[in-house]
Parts: C-alpha cells; sequence; structure tokens
C-alpha cells in the first residue's frame, strides 16, 4: 500500500525530543527553539525567524501584525488552503480571491491590480506546491500601492524564487511544519519569517502572549508586562527537537524528494505528450522542493475513474484544494479547477499501474 503522505523522519528526532523532554526547559524558545532560529536566518537568510504551532498561527500574526481592521481587503488565491483566508478574516477583513494561473496554479500576478482598491491592506500570494509566485511583479505593485506582501509559503521550504528564499521577499513570510509537509516539528508547527524591521518587536510581542518577556530575557527590561494584545504562539521546545533533527539533514530530504519527483516526472511525460495528463510548470528562475507531486486531467469523471483506479492498486491519491470561493465559507469570484495530487513517496508501483491504464 502506498500512502498519501509519509512523514519525513531521519532518526535524530528521537534522541533530540528525548534531550529536550529531560531538559530543564521544555516550554517556548528552550535550546533547540534558538538552534533553529539561527538556522533559519542563516539558511533562508533572513532577519528573524520565529517558531510558531503552526503555520495557521504564523498567519494569523501577520494579519495581527499588520493592523488589519474589520472593512479591510486582503487580496489572495481561492486555491489555497483555509487558514490562508481565516487568519484575515478573523481579524475582520474581507478577503478578495484572485484567480490562480493554469500553469502553476498560483495567483495570476496580471489579475492583481483590477482588485486593489483603497481598502486594500495586503497581498498574500500562495506558493503552491512549493513554486513561486511571480514575486518581482507583486513586489512591485505592493509598493506602488503602498501595501503589505504576506507570503503563505507552508509549501515551500527549501524552493527559491531568482535565487531568494521563499517567505523571506514579502514584509512577512509563513512557513508549515505539519506533517503533510517537507519538513515537520512532530506533526504540527510553523514559522514566522520577518523581513520588514518595523515587525520584528512587536512579533516578539504577539508570540509572547502580548508581553515584552522576550526582552526580559534578553535583560532588556527589569521586569515584563501586557504591553500590547497577543497570543499563545510558542511551540515547546520538544517540538523544535524535533524539528532540528530534520533541519541538520535538510539537504537529503530536500534531495530525496526530488529525485522521486522527477522519476514521475520523466516518466510520466509520454503521457502528456500523448494529452492524456498536464503535468506541473516550473518556471525557470524558480527553484522547487517538490512538495508534492500533481497532475491535472480533463475532467470530475477521469478524475474520479483515476483516483479510484489507484485505489484498487493500492495507491493513495487525492484531489485537492476545493476553491475557497466555491467553499461554504467563500466568496464567488474566481474560476473552479479539476485535479488530481499525490505525494512522491514512492514512484516505481504507481508508474507500473497508470502505464496499464494508457
Ligand atoms: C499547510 C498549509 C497551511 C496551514 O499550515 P498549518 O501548519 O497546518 O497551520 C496554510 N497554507 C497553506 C498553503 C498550506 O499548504
Amino acid at each position: 500500500m502506498i500512502p498519501f503522505n509519509k512523514p519525513p523522519y531521519t532518526g535524530n528526532e528521537d534522541q533530540y525530543v528525548l534531550q529536550a523532554m529531560r531538559s530543564e526547559k521544555m516550554s517556548g524558545d528552550g535550546d533547540f527553539t534558538k538552534r533553529c532560529h539561527s538556522w533559519f536566518e542563516k539558511e533562508l537568510s533572513c532577519k528573524k525567524a520565529l517558531l510558531t504551532p503552526s503555520c495557521t498561527a504564523a498567519l494569523e500574526m501577520a494579519a495581527l501584525l499588520i493592523d488589519i481592521q474589520p472593512g479591510d481587503e486582503v487580496i489572495m488565491p481561492s486555491y489555497t488552503f483555509v487558514s490562508t483566508a481565516n487568519a484575515f478574516v478573523l481579524r475582520g477583513a474581507k478577503v478578495v480571491f484572485v484567480d490562480v494561473r493554469p500553469d502553476t496554479m498560483n495567483i495570476d500576478e496580471s489579475k492583481i491590480e483590477s482588485a486593489i482598491n483603497s481598502k486594500t491592506k495586503a497581498i498574500v500570494p500562495v506558493h503552491y506546491a512549493g513554486v513561486a509566485c511571480e514575486m518581482d511583479t507583486i513586489m512591485d505593485i505592493a509598493s506602488r500601492h503602498n501595501i503589505y506582501v504576506i507570503e503563505d509559503a507552508a509549501q515551500g521550504m527549501m524552493s527559491t524564487y531568482k535565487g531568494q528564499a521563499l517567505g523571506t521577499i514579502g514584509h512577512i513570510g509563513t512557513y508549515s511544519f505539519h506533517e503533510t509537509k517537507n519538513y515537520t516539528s512532530g506533526g504540527e508547527g510553523g514559522l514566522l519569517i520577518i523581513n520588514d524591521d518595523q515587525f520584528k518587536e512587536r512579533a516578539e510581542i504577539i508570540r509572547e502572549k502580548g508581553t515584552n518577556r522576550s526582552q526580559f530575557f534578553r535583560g532588556m527590561v527589569d521586569k515584563y508586562s501586557w504591553v500590547d494584545i497577543g497570543s499563545s504562539y510558542l511551540p515547546s521546545d520538544i517540538q523544535a527537537a524535533y524539528l532540528w533533527g530534520q533541519l541538520e539533514k535538510a539537504n537529503e530530504i530536500n534531495n530525496n524528494r526530488l529525485d522521486s519527483w522527477s522519476y514521475y516526472f520523466e516518466n510520466l511525460k509520454m503521457l502528456e505528450s500523448k494529452g492524456k495528463i498536464e503535468l506541473a510548470i516550473i518556471p525557470s528562475h524558480c527553484k522547487c522542493n517538490a512538495h508534492m507531486f500533481y497532475m491535472k486531467v480533463s475532467d470530475m469523471q477521469t478524475r474520479s475513474d483515476l483516483i479510484n483506479h489507484l485505489k484498487d492498486c493500492e495507491i493513495v491519491a487525492v484531489f485537492h484544494y476545493i476553491p475557497l470561493h466555491t467553499s461554504v465559507a467563500g466568496e464567488k469570484v474566481a474560476g473552479c479547477m479539476v485535479k488530481i495530487l499525490i505525494q512522491p513517496t514512492t514512484a516505481r508501483d504507481y508508474l507500473d499501474y497508470l502505464f496499464f491504464m494508457v
């Protein structure tokens, strides 16, 4: 049986988790958290990295940081996970969905500007499948209209856009370490990236329940107290320890995924040239992390047939997002897409079956 997803595991996680459990400080911002923060700041080349309990939490922090007020508008693709929208809706924002490009399934940058008005506060590009959105264009639009860019890079660890790590280009970036992502901090986890200096201090405060506790630990204040709104956005050091076991082997994990991805891609190209499926397109200036392998088929019936056939062959494939604008909580703006998605874990058996179908 080939599962839909196999969480990454290097074997070193166990010893680090045990170490964190037996240390004097299991709560947030312990030794492993500090190690992870330094690793991200160096490897991603960013000003500030803060672990969070999830990408959802990091997105909520972003909404607090840019001070979303009721009635503000936030632009994002409809083809994304619910958290991208929820984080802003929770602060009273109105979400404006912009359609995606069919080649990358990322927000269509050429349609963003027409969605901007005086209430627009931010654009939230989602780097689908770890392939970058057109960030030069998006940053240019944002600076001309004086609005923020919050990158939802949940799927994008180790991916780049013109050499720059995803999440480090906009004012704020967010990552996920949920077990379905390329790296996990033990099932749930996330990361907030601060690229704009004005948010550095307040991000620490919001993350520490609205207190200046981080400044207190650095000896900058005598006593810590309630200074702003905030919530509990610190993961425990045990989660950071699990993640550390993976960051140490980050390249190994990445190369392994890329190998599987390329194997699928090379062997399925034939079906694409016959017009049976559409494969992902990765622009040459984008380096991808093989977060997922997806194929698009022509219609819902073909999709169901393929998923069922694969299931009979003990291969789990699923279809991906139901566009948010068609969901119960969503708004009606963008178009609908049909696709199936498979995470690259074990390529071989899957290919055999698919070739049988041809
Ligand atoms: C996974 C994901 C999230 C949510 O991540 P969590 O860590 O589970 O909160 C948000 N946005 C996108 C695009 C995702 O893929």
